[in-house]
């Protein structure tokens, strides 16, 4: 790698803001980082950092607000959540807000290296992706992320984007949950929490791209064996 990727980490509990510093350096990354909310919101808008991992319970604004509020300007930035319990609820929230993954704490180095890596590599892959898809009468802009059709203009996140490439890619075929999580996710294995965090996304992405959500008629369920899209139609 010609340059040096830089990391900010938003975290005010001292111990596990410089642990993961520390990993973060071992591991060749350049870091910065922030202990409030404010500090770490404004460090994310004026910094250009390939990632940010950003924790929920912060002082002065939460972890989900500076996800929002970074989200609104930037649909590209990297961001992973810290979460300190793996609670359903706040992985849901933290997705729905548009973080593109989320590391459990107490995190293990390795899952967390991972998990970063994973991140990196899918938001450089799709860099390089220029093209458009075409999903009956919406055609999507998969390097800038938008699209239109009827009227509509529409944003997407790099996470939908990158699903419907994969389903577009297989379109032959249903896809199944565990597959998007394994390719497009880069998890080794499937929990139900992850396998959720699908249906999350497929949910939102019918939100933007169906005439009906309720009856899709481009990303359809397939019972028992996933999701497959149907480019035309
Ligand atoms: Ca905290």
């Amino acid at each position: 790698m010609s340059r040096q990727l830089r990391v900010l980490v938003v975290e005010d509990e001292e111990a596990i803001r410089t642990g993961l510093i520390d990993v973060l350096v071992f591991h060749g990354y350049q870091t910065d980082s922030a202990t409030t909310g404010p500090e770490g919101l404004e460090k994310a808008l004026t910094g250009r950092f390939d990632l940010i991992l950003l924790d929920i319970m912060l002082p002065g604004m939460d972890g989900y607000e500076i996800c929002d509020r970074i989200r609104a300007v930037d649909r590209d930035q990297p961001i992973i959540m810290l979460t300190a319990k793996t609670s359903d609820e706040e992985i849901v929230q933290g997705l729905k807000l548009g973080a593109d993954d989320y590391v459990p704490k107490p995190f293990s180095v390795q899952q967390l290296v991972l998990r970063i890596e994973a991140v990196l590599r899918r938001s450089q892959v799709g860099r390089q992706q220029a093209r458009t898809l075409n999903l009956g009468k919406i055609e999507i802009d998969t390097e800038n992320l938008c699209g239109g059709g009827g009227g509509k203009e529409i944003a997407f996140t790099k996470r939908e984007i990158e699903v419907l490439t994969y389903l577009a890619e297989n379109a032959d075929r249903p896809v199944s949950r565990e597959e998007l999580l394994s390719k497009v996710w880069g998890y080794a294995r499937s929990l139900d929490i992850e396998t959720r965090t699908v249906d999350i996304h497929i949910a939102k992405l019918r939100r933007k791209i169906e005439v009906d959500p309720k009856q899709p008629a481009h990303v359809i369920t397939v019972r028992g064996a996933g999701y497959r899209l149907v480019l035309d139609g």
